[in-house]
């Protein structure tokens, strides 16, 4: 039994609303979840109601049935993208929805699929996908994601632990990563939040490193350019119409891109990254003027070759995040085999796109012009974690001094 565990929910259900996807009055926002999802969505739904939305769209998901889909329907589906879901999707990019998921899957829903039926899907899909999520990391709209356990994921989550009572360790660490006590006040507690990383990110606008290194005693060493309109971005952010959002709960990081040609060096993974519900353990990547030339893995090496070289642009970084190796997620000590929570736990970077916002007027510029301010494209975005507990960072600027960004894993200002 999780202590409070209704009150504690509603107020994770008005983070999410109120904070996260902050929905303004008279818009529709579409909330995405799998049914196992169902007691936060529809929290949500009535939160957002609550708040003004002027209708509320659900999109329900079923890992059972995607699974069964994965292993068993006719190849040919994964090539055709149907009429009523690019309807859907024309109408989400039309209506300019807002957009909350709330994620929850076995981490291990597509074991045993073959990964080409995975790729072949999302290579149908992207194209008509693609306009509106491209709105949503834009920042154009607001968007946010939360996350609310299954069985299987909390049984992974917690391997000594059984049905109910790994769900509730996994809604516990949850709650208490999300600042969430059931006192109500954790809207607040995430205002003081966003302020104080804003403070950082702002620090970090200023000094304009040209360049970052790491190293650690893992082995890592990895010069990374960043490019030249760079900006760091943390907290909270905004639309062009002025609405602020907090596009990840929890989030600890302050992120930019890279250049994508600007990385040369190696990196090791701190922690394994569930690819596709496969993991990928004990693994490093060598880069060339930013090209992933080289990937080794103790476990699940294929499953992570495949996926730096779905397209021309996963070979190279789209983001390189800082968090401090002392984050609330990281001292709980839980793998949480989900990005959302495991990217805020320490240091990270993605191979795959950049986003826009990451760059000055970014978003105004077409793909060419992104590309020639250092953005990187692809239809793949996946975070690695790379943070130790004696990672050193230090950031070159343009007149060629040498600060220290990082020292022994946390933010040395
Ligand atoms: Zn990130
Ligand atoms: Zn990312």
């Amino acid at each position: 039994m999780v202590n409070n565990f209704e009150a504690k929910l509603k107020e994770y259900a008005h983070l999410l609303v109120e904070v996260g996807m902050n929905v303004q009055p008279g818009q529709t926002p579409r909330i995405a979840a799998s049914v196992e999802c169902a007691p936060l969505a529809r929290l949500c739904v009535e939160a957002a109601l609550d708040r003004g939305a002027r209708d509320v769209v659900v999109e329900w998901s079923d890992d059972f049935v995607t699974r069964q889909r994965y292993l068993k329907a006719d190849q040919a589906v994964f090539s055709e993208m149907p009429e009523y879901v690019k309807g859907k999707f024309q109408w989400f990019l039309d209506t300019q929805c807002p957009s909350l998921a709330i994620v929850g899957s076995d981490p291990e829903m597509l074991k045993g699929v073959e990964p080409e039926r995975i790729q072949t899907w999302q290579r149908t899909s992207a194209p008509f996908t693609r306009p509106y999520l491209d709105v949503i990391s834009a920042g154009r709209i607001q968007w946010t994601i939360g996350a609310h356990p299954t069985r299987a994921w909390a049984e992974k989550v917690f391997p000594d632990k059984k049905g109910e009572e790994a769900v509730d360790a996994l809604w516990e660490a949850i709650f208490s990563v999300c600042r969430i006590t059931g006192d109500g006040k954790a809207v607040e507690r995430w205002q003081a939040h966003v302020e104080a990383t804003a403070r950082r990110a702002k620090l970090l606008n200023e000094y304009h490193f040209r360049s970052l290194r790491y190293t650690n005693s893992l082995g890592t060493d990895l010069t990374i350019r960043l490019p030249e309109g760079h900006v760091w971005m943390g907290g909270a952010e905004e639309t062009p119409a002025g609405v602020p959002f907090v596009a990840n709960m929890p989030t600890e990081e302050i992120f930019t891109a890279p250049c994508w040609d600007g990385v040369d060096g190696r990196v090791y993974a701190s922690l394994p990254l569930a690819l596709n519900g496969n993991l990928v353990k004990g693994f490093y990547m060598d880069f060339e003027g930013g090209k992933i030339v080289n990937v080794h893995a103790e476990e699940g090496e294929a499953f992570l070759r495949n996926s730096v070289t779905m397209d021309e642009g996963s070979s190279y970084l789209g983001e390189v995040a800082l968090v401090p190796y002392d984050s609330p997620i990281n001292n709980t000590g839980i793998l949480f085999y989900n990005t959302l929570f495991d990217e805020n736990a320490s240091c990270h970077l993605a191979y795959g796109s950049a986003y826009p916002t990451c760059v000055k007027g970014g978003e105004e510029m077409d793909e060419q012009a992104q590309k020639a301010a250092g953005l990187n494209q692809s239809m793949n975005h996946v975070d690695f974690m790379i943070g130790t507990a004696d990672l050193s960072i230090v950031g070159t600027t343009y007149d060629g001094r040498e600060i220290p960004v990082f020292v022994e894993g946390n933010f040395a200002f």
